[in-house]
């Protein structure tokens, strides 16, 4: 019995530092984005960055041609790029928890999403000059669609409709979406985001050098045809830079974390 019960000692205390092993590394991890929401909450800076990406999206709107016949669309992502969850990447600093989609799914409904600075203006601007704004989210539909609405009429988005939102029903990567878009007799001119996968599939689930690559192949594209929003918090740049990044564990990320940081010696 004894010989049980100490076994059984064992075997708890091994559960719990696993545990607590996990817990550690979620909340170091959690702990590393301080800064980024900082800069997001508080700085003038990313506010500016912002306005930048807005009022250079309303001058290539303006110049941007559609061929005859064809109906002009500009596609915009939602999350950090016209609505801003910040105060969820607060929630999971403040309880050192990772991202888990049905926290994702009770803040989207909480209904307490904020518009990003610029961005209501320049929906406005493209749907009263002869433009349509097609929104194309990897929300969920099944479960994030409503509150969604509502939160985006609230903020004074207009043009959000059936037609107009196209939130995730299967797959997360857009051409599809796009493409049903231009079915309808659109010429989508531009694409508003903060993730290379919200241009297209091209850098779809790829290494962060296939990344790079495919920016800089389309350098000239950037403040004409694709309008780019910064996001420090988070994106699948991170995946990109290790295969498999989120099959570790919390402590796996934050040694790749590390690991891809290129550091001068001190010499
Ligand atoms: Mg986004």
């Amino acid at each position: 019995m004894k010989i049980k019960l100490t076994t059984l000692a064992l075997a708890s205390a091994f559960v719990l530092t696993a545990c607590s092993t996990q817990i550690d590394g979620d909340a170091r991890l959690q702990e590393q984005a301080v800064l980024g929401i900082n800069w997001v909450q508080q700085s003038g800076e990313y506010q500016a960055l912002a306005h930048q990406a807005f009022n250079t999206a309303k001058v290539a709107f303006d110049q941007a041609k559609v061929k005859k016949g064809k109906k002009k669309a500009v596609v915009v992502d939602l999350d950090e790029t016209m609505i801003d969850n910040s105060a969820h990447a607060g929630w999971q600093v403040k309880n050192g928890k990772g991202f888990n989609p049905e926290v994702w799914t009770r803040w989207v409904n909480a209904r307490q999403s904020q518009a990003i600075a610029g961005a209501v203006e320049f929906n406005n601007y493209v749907n009263s000059h002869k433009g349509t704004m097609f929104y194309v989210s990897n929300r969920k539909d099944s479960t994030e669609k409503a509150a969604t609405i509502d939160d985006m009429k609230k903020l004074g988005f207009n043009g959000v409709s059936e037609e107009t939102l196209y939130l995730k029903k299967d797959k997360s990567n857009k051409s599809k979406r796009f493409a049903d878009i231009e079915q309808q007799g659109y010429e989508i001119v531009l694409y508003v985001g903060d993730n290379l996968n919200d241009f297209g599939d091209e850098t779809y689930k790829k290494s962060n050098a296939e990344r790079r690559s495919f920016v800089e192949q389309n350098r000239q594209a950037f403040g004409k045809k694709f309008i780019m929003l910064p996001n420090p918090n988070y994106g699948d740049w991170e995946r990109g830079m290790a295969k498999d990044y989120y099959k570790g564990d919390a402590q796996s990320r934050v040694k790749i974390r590390h690991d891809a940081i290129k550091a001068w010696d001190g010499k």
